[in-house]
């Protein structure tokens, strides 16, 4: 039966890069139908609000979403409640989207745009699953109270129920499974009694997963060990806030914001796939973004909710293969490289097929 994906482009460098992943998808010659919607300021424009009825109902019903990017200084003095980033919200939570896969990949040919030294980072893949509609971030009671004595006190609530946490470890075991079979919990065990917890459901879900190993870190620690010695690391399962500052943290170590794909899961597999990065409006209708993070979305939804893998291994082979070729664009660009624009990018990405 064919699939169905809703193409969501949104603001900025949104729509460039989202027709660049879509032509390496229609190039796959896969039996997967589009659909397309609006979200963010595209559909505050066209229809007062970042997520249309409309747009959800389709998001409801297909079998993925690809989306590019929203946001930008034109809706910035909207208030906060309908801001372009309230529909990305808005389908996160109404599509339980709970589970945040967020690979950090360094590909060999880019090891000079990271930071860190070439031999620290140099092929680095590791995938962090972050917990992503629960926790500290969500938890009630939350707010700013004025005490007796007029003292005013900032509060919020780390939060986590034994089933939250099941869900989001099977996410991890089995994302760890298809890769080098190895998860790190990461949490605050020793201070927070509510990670304590944590640790102990992931030894629980472990038993279920024999082939692969468990092993527990501090978040201190952990922070720590992404910096010195990142490629340790196979698939790194944590809370919504400790997994919000580890992944970019993770993602700086690439030194490419354009490179980065990432996806959110509901608990059948159904999923929303995105760039980590915004919208650009520096770079917007310039032809010069990266369309490299979305091309790598379309490749972790086939892989994850579209059950086309070979199809995902055709397109990472692909990107591999333009990288070698030396083509870059701006983002990555170094002497010796040769600089192409976004759809140039695209069009050597489906030659590459
Ligand atoms: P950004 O990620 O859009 O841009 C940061 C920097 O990285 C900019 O210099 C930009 O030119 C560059 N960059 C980003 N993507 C690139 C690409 N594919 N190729 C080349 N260069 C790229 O972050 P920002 O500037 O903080 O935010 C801009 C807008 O995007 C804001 O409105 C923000 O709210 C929104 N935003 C949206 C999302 C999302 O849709 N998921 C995420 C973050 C920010």
């Amino acid at each position: 039966m064919s699939k169905n994906v809703l193409v969501l482009p949104g603001d900025g460098i949104g729509p460039e890069i989202v027709a660049e992943a879509v032509k390496v998808l229609e190039a796959l010659g896969t039996d997967i139908q589009l659909e397309h919607g609006l979200v963010g300021g595209a559909a505050i424009d066209a229809t007062g609000g970042p997520l249309p009825e409309e747009t959800m109902a389709k998001a409801r019903d297909c079998d993925a979403i690809l989306l590019g990017a929203v946001g930008g200084p034109k809706w910035e003095p909207l208030d906060i409640a309908i801001r372009p980033e309230k529909g990305l919200l808005g389908l996160r939570a109404g599509l339980e989207l709970f589970a945040n896969l967020r690979p950090a990949i360094l590909y060999r040919q880019l090891a000079d745009a990271s930071t860190l030294k070439a031999e620290v980072v140099s092929d680095l893949d590791l995938m962090i699953v972050r917990e992503l509609t629960g926790g500290i971030y969500f938890g009630q009671p939350r707010g700013v109270r004025t005490l007796d004595n007029g003292e005013r006190q900032g509060y919020n609530t780390l939060v986590y129920s034994e089933s939250e946490i099941r869900r989001i470890g099977h996410v991890a075991f089995q994302t760890a499974q298809k890769r080098d079979k190895r998860v790190c919990s990461v949490d605050k065990a020793n201070v927070l009694e509510c990670t304590e917890l944590w640790r102990q459901v992931m030894e629980e879900v472990a038993k279920e997963y024999p082939n692969v190993q468990l092993s527990h870190m501090y978040v201190d620690n952990a922070a720590m060990q992404l910096v010195r010695a990142p490629k340790q690391f196979d698939v790194m399962v944590t809370t919504n806030m400790f997994g919000d500052i580890l992944s970019d943290c993770a993602a700086m170590l690439t030194g490419s914001i354009g490179m980065l794909p990432s996806a959110s899961l509901d608990k059948n597999g159904k999923g929303m796939y995105e760039p980590i990065h915004g919208s650009a409006p520096d770079i917007a209708g310039k032809g010069v973004a990266n369309p490299i993070a979305t091309v790598l979305s379309v490749s972790m939804m086939l892989r994850y909710s579209l059950n086309e893998s070979e199809a995902a291994q055709r397109v990472d082979d692909a990107v591999v293969r333009v990288l070698d070729q030396g083509l870059r664009t701006a983002d990555i660009y170094s002497a010796g490289t040769e600089k192409v624009s976004t759809s140039q990018m695209g069009d050597a990405i489906v030659a590459a097929l």
